[in-house]
């Protein structure tokens, strides 16, 4: 019991750390151009080397499901914490970027997020939640051209959809595959979750720095045997999870989108399995309009357990 209290109030600690963080983590982005120092070798790592980024940082640029308006309110218009979800999308260490939805680019701006410094779009998939054809452009324009075009890495069947432009190099993700970024080993992992009727296959993905990793997984519900198989092997640090559904039941959206419930018993098995521990951080994203309540209810009810609603802004350091 008392170990669920420390528990309890370990997390209730990081979220006041976090919640406060965006302004320090965005203050520490590096501008593309002095990006510049990154070494043509650097990108060129044997995938055997091992990852060595030491600080991972993650912020928030989307938090929401596709039921949110696809456009942003302005910066003039102030708003509370979870007012207003962003199409789901993250930064990594201020330079990947997974997902480059409708409202990435007015999120970014929001939270003074310098554009330019991105040098590399990780997609999980063509749903137009995820992928904006025109912020996509507008992100590899904004870089300095002298840096080499913007790599955007998807499977083979999103990669055909992805604008022809010599600011941008199509990187393929092989499934499984491993391939090395910013001192991070980066696997695309298959995802239960189809875009219409075509033969894309959804992607999560697992960023493992020198001592942290995480999985980034949305869209989709629950894991592919595949999946749970890799992730076996691992101790995650933080889990990101599609949240679409909340506490509703009888959901047809289940079959390729979480509900809490699923959520919890994924967290559970992982758990006993050593997967995650006490101090893994385990966050809700992908969250739909209609089907949570507002966002200081969601923290009232789930930080407690230990399940952290993000929010767009939110920003999250792994030392
Ligand atoms: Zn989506
Ligand atoms: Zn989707």
């Amino acid at each position: 019991m008392a170990k669920d209290n420390e528990e309890k109030l370990g997390r209730r600690n990081f979220l006041k750390m976090t919640t406060s963080g965006t302004a320090a983590l965005t203050a520490g982005l590096i501008p593309g151009s002095t990006y510049a120092a990154e070494s043509k070798s650097d990108r060129q790592i044997n995938a055997s080397e091992k990852p060595y980024a030491k600080k991972v940082k993650l912020l928030f640029l989307g938090t929401g499901a596709a039921d949110w308006p696809g456009k942003y309110p302005p910066i003039s218009k102030k708003l509370v914490r979870g007012q207003v979800r962003g199409m789901s999308s993250m930064l990594v260490n201020g330079h990947i970027l997974i997902d480059c939805g409708p409202t990435v680019l007015d999120v970014m701006n929001r939270y003074n997020v310098n554009s330019a410094g991105i040098t590399d779009i990780l997609l999980t998939h063509t749903h137009s939640d995820h992928f904006h054809p025109d912020s996509i452009v507008a992100i590899a324009d904004a870089r300095d051209a002298t840096l080499g075009p913007l790599k955007f890495w998807a499977g083979p069947e999103a990669l055909k959809r992805v604008p022809n432009s010599n600011r941008i190099e199509k990187c393929l993700v092989e499934i499984g595959k491993t391939f090395q970024m910013h001192g991070f080993g980066i696997t695309g992992l298959e995802a239960n979750h189809l875009v219409g009727t075509t033969e894309e296959k959804c992607l999560y993905y697992f960023l493992e720095g020198a001592t942290k990793n995480f999985l980034y997984a949305t869209d989709g519900s629950w894991l592919l045997k595949r999946t749970w198989l890799y992730l076996q092997k691992k101790r995650v640090d933080a889990l990101i999870w599609d949240a679409t559904i909340g506490e509703s039941a009888g959901d047809s959206r289940i079959f390729e989108h979480n509900d809490l419930t699923m959520i919890r018993h994924m967290n559970e098995t992982l758990r006993k399995r050593k997967i995650i521990n006490p101090e893994t951080k385990i966050i809700l994203t992908h969250m739909a309009r209609t089907l949570h309540p507002p966002h200081d209810q969601l923290e009232k009810t789930l930080l407690p357990e230990g399940l952290i609603p993000a929010y767009d802004g939110m920003s999250v350091v792994l030392n």
